[in-house]
């Protein structure tokens, strides 16, 4: 040996420093002096004397490497061969024979042995063989730590996140599973494969009637920034489905087919948002019944309904009697607390499709589709004895006046309103607290044009 390759060999490989080894040979004097040599570059060196021991230590200790002889006792260094192949598809192993017919050499290419060094061993070859593939394993190791890195942000992230190239999906991360039910990604290839299930149609939504692969290239082609998805997870309801905004993103990579990272980001509390903000729009602040605009909304509604239906609908405004001596009295928080417990009583004692808004300050109206004058008449008698024989807490007694009136054909809201409206007014003047309605033959006295 000169002394330029004994430096060589002397020197520390850092990878083969943190490399562990097990290195199998039934010759003891063979065994120990490459076991010596070794071990001054390897701090990791395990050693077994035939194929059984080797593969026993292989079980207990899982090596980065295998160095071992094929004729031993016991087992030969094919089987253990096949035998850690078993356990791990991937662990480089090197031979080292005199043994050299073809058959051996085509069950070394079976297991993938990596490579073959011819015995006696120079000591030289195996070292640079080791270093080599130590260098290998290090770098395998560190990009594996790397994914599992990845793998760890992408399974904590709160954020649903899908791996697919559109055709097939290949990874959910945890969040995601879980969502869905499922233990593990494998679970989910099994058992549903895709989200069809999760899914919840609603009215215009941009996924309606479409199939998984359609929707997602559609996202993926990326040409609009506002697509929105309902779900529901395995234990909830399809009526309680949140709301994500999904994104997709290329993931650059050298594969063929283009794959993308699309995100599922939970947007539920903006539409709760929306929700709530179209209800303060629609919704009285004091009484939290319906306000005049919604009243007039859904009147159209209601009147093109009732055309095409040839339904009935009818209509009662009410108004509170003396309501401003009842402020005067007891002071405005009393008078509003009068109008909240009347509203109370009324809400109580209509029915789930009338419509019931506050109409100005002490005005109420209800609008009562299916029903005719005689009906809306009977629910107006009701509910001013209900509101009569109340006791307002300080302020006792609280009466109530109204006005009914029938939709007729033809008729516009205003006009139909306008009848109930002077309904009460005669009711007003005929001394409160009664109830007085439009016949339908008076109608047209309230559609001329002014
Ligand atoms: P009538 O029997 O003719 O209807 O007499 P009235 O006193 O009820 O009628 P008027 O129109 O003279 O007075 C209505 C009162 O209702 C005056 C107004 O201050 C009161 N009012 C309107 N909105 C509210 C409210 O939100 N809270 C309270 N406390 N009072 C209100
Ligand atoms: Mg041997
Ligand atoms: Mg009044």
């Amino acid at each position: 040996m000169t002394v330029m390759n004994d430096n060589l060999q002397n020197m520390i490989d850092p990878y083969l420093q943190r490399t562990k080894v097990l290195y199998v040979e039934d010759e003891e004097v063979i065994r120990d002096s490459t076991a010596k040599f070794l071990k001054r570059r390897i701090k990791n060196l395990l050693l077994a004397t035939n194929g059984s021991e080797g593969l026993g230590m292989y079980r207990q200790h899982c090596p980065d490497i295998v160095v071992t002889d094929i004729m031993m006792p016991f087992m030969d260094g094919i089987e253990m061969s096949m035998g850690i192949r078993a356990i791990n598809e991937d662990v480089p192993i090197i031979i080292t024979s005199a043994f050299n017919d073809e058959d051996f050499f085509l069950k070394s290419i079976d297991i993938g042995v990596i490579k073959y060094i011819k015995k006696p061993v120079n000591s030289a070859e195996l070292l640079s063989t080791l270093g080599k593939v130590a260098r290998a394993v290090s770098q395998q190791k560190e990009i594996e730590a790397k994914n599992e890195f990845i793998k760890t942000i992408l399974d904590n992230n709160p954020t649903f996140i899908m791996i697919t190239d559109i055709d097939e999906i290949y990874f959910l991360n945890t969040s995601f599973l879980n969502f869905l039910g499922f233990e593990t990604f494998d679970e989910f290839m099994e058992k549903g494969k895709n989200l069809n299930r999760f899914m919840v149609v609603k009215e215009d939504c941009f996924y309606k009637g479409k199939s998984f692969n359609v929707w997602i290239r559609e996202v993926a082609s990326g040409q609009s920034t506002d697509y929105v998805v309902y779900m529901s997870g395995k234990d909830e309801l399809k009526s309680e489905a949140r709301a994500y905004v999904i994104h997709a993103n290329p993931i650059p990579e050298l594969q063929e087919r283009r794959r993308y990272l699309i995100t599922f980001t939970d947007v539920s509390f903006i539409e709760c948002d929306r929700k709530k903000f179209q209800d303060m729009a629609t919704r009285d602040g004091l009484t939290n019944i319906y306000n005049r605009k919604k009243f007039d909304d859904e009147l159209q509604k209601e009147i093109k309904r009732s055309l095409r239906y040839n339904n009935y609908l009818s209509l009662i405004i009410f108004d509170i009697d003396h309501f401003k001596s009842v402020n005067d009295t007891y002071g405005h928080p009393t008078g509003d607390l009068v109008l909240k417990e009347i509203t109370r009583l009324v809400s109580e004692n209509v029915r789930k499709y009338d419509i019931f808004a506050r109409y100005g300050g002490e005005e109420f109206v209800i609008l009562t589709p299916e029903t005719n004058l005689a009906g809306a008449k009977e629910l107006a008698e009701k509910l001013r004895e209900i509101i009569q024989d109340n006791e307002f807490n300080e302020v006792g007694k609280v009466t109530c006046s109204f006005g009914v009136s029938e939709y007729v054909k033809e008729e516009d809201p205003a006009g139909f309103v306008k009848k109930a409206d002077y309904a009460l007014y005669i009711a007003k003047n005929k001394g409160r607290n009664r109830v007085k309605a439009v016949e339908k033959e008076h109608s047209f006295f309230f559609n001329l044009p002014y």
